[in-house]
């Protein structure tokens, strides 16, 4: 009877930590072992992580003058565990120093504990390690049926636990790659549209606040169809590859590029005026000129707008955005329709410290 109200009390209090999420996992793990030992009314209980013959405390309660904490490392021969995991049941013992074969073990050679329960961890067929009860002094009674239910209950809990948080942690670290790449472009590795206005709208924002300028480039490689019909597909898509990489050396670390479509990429470069984006886009297109990615010089075309806080402010800030890359390509046209590799401005008609280096 009193076992059975035992087992009862057991199941009640596992429910009550188990059911505990907002306690977080170490404090109910914790609480599990200061359960266990007051059922087994032992003083010192250890879940313990396994890996290499180490054995590795990872959540202890012991009393104040033991010296065990968590984190701590022994050979697992040294440790009674190593008979649990040998066996790959639970194992309780009574009294060690009188037991036949394990008075000798190199563990209660070092440690001298006279009892302990302990069930192995396995996490989908494969050890991780033990929960395990144990005292300095002689157990009173016989470990029986029951205690090795409610081991076996803590045991049980802990190991699903402990899965469904390696499994969540998967999870979240998919979902990063999985957002990763849904913010990059499969071929060049840089950010793609979706990153790029992502992007561009957090910056203008800034940009409005800190009344700051910027320069939007749109860059498109001349002639590339050719490229793809003289040396295949294969050899364009490795082109591309080598341009996104280049184009990734040069910019400065605040600027932002990505692959835009196609051949074109868009380059933002925040704090620029015509001046300094024309310096910039011009090593640009000269190292482009200089990679020697296929018999003939491969050049681009750049268009480029420049914008400064208060600039196109009758529009929303989507609109902003849609009416800055349509100046940039409006001025990559002129780019184009001027023979290609070269750099042409967008000139805004109502705004006029931009005028210096239009047509
Ligand atoms: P322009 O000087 O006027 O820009 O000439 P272009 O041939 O570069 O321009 P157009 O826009 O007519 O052609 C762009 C070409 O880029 C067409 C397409 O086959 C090629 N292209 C677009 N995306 C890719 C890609 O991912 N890989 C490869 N290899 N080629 C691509
Ligand atoms: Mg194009
Ligand atoms: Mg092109």
């Amino acid at each position: 009877m009193g076992q059975v109200n035992n087992s009862e009390r057991v199941i009640r209090r596992l429910y009550e930590i188990t059911n505990s999420y907002d306690l977080g996992f170490d404090t109910q793990i914790e609480q599990i072992l200061q359960m266990g030992l007051e059922r087994f009314n032992l003083d010192i209980g250890i879940l313990a992580r396994i890996e290499d013959n180490r054995y590795v405390v990872k959540h202890c309660v012991v009393p104040e003058d033991v010296e065990l904490v968590s984190g701590i490392e022994f050979d697992l021969d040294t440790t009674y565990c190593q008979i649990t995991c040998q066996a790959k049941i639970p194992i309780a013992l009574e009294h060690i120093g009188k037991h036949d074969r394990y008075a000798s073990h190199p563990a209660y050679q070092s440690f001298g504990l006279e009892s302990y329960i302990g069930m192995p961890i396995k996490l989908n067929g494969q050890l991780y390690g033990t929960l395990n009860f144990s005292s300095a002094i002689p157990y009173p009674r016989k470990f029986n049926p029951v205690d090795i239910d409610a081991l076996q209950l803590m045991t049980s809990w802990i190991e699903v636990e402990l899965l469904r948080r390696q499994q969540e942690k998967r999870l979240i670290e998919l979902n990063l790659k999985l957002e990763k790449k849904a913010y990059e472009d499969s071929l060049t590795s840089i950010p793609n549209r979706r990153a790029m206005f992502k992007h561009i709208k957090t910056d203008l924002n800034r940009i409005s606040r800190e009344k700051g300028k910027v320069a939007l480039a749109i860059i498109d490689i001349d002639f590339f169809k050719k490229v793809n019909d003289t040396y295949g597909h294969q050899k364009g898509d490795e082109i591309l590859i080598k341009v996104a990489e280049s184009l990734s050396n040069d910019k400065r670390d605040y600027d932002f590029l990505a692959r835009f479509g196609g051949e074109e990429f868009l380059l933002w470069l925040p704090n620029c005026d015509t001046k300094i984006a024309t310096k910039v886009c011009e090593r640009i297109k000269n190292n482009i000129e200089n990679l020697a990615l296929c018999d003939h010089p491969l050049t681009i075309s750049l268009g480029i707008t420049c914008y400064r806080a208060g600039d196109l402010k009758e529009l929303a800030n989507k609109k902003r955005i849609d009416e800055l890359i349509s100046e940039a390509d409006k001025a990559l046209y002129r780019a184009k329709a001027s023979g290609r590799n070269c750099i042409k401005f967008y000139q805004r008609s109502y705004t006029s410290e931009h005028q210096a280096i239009y047509e």
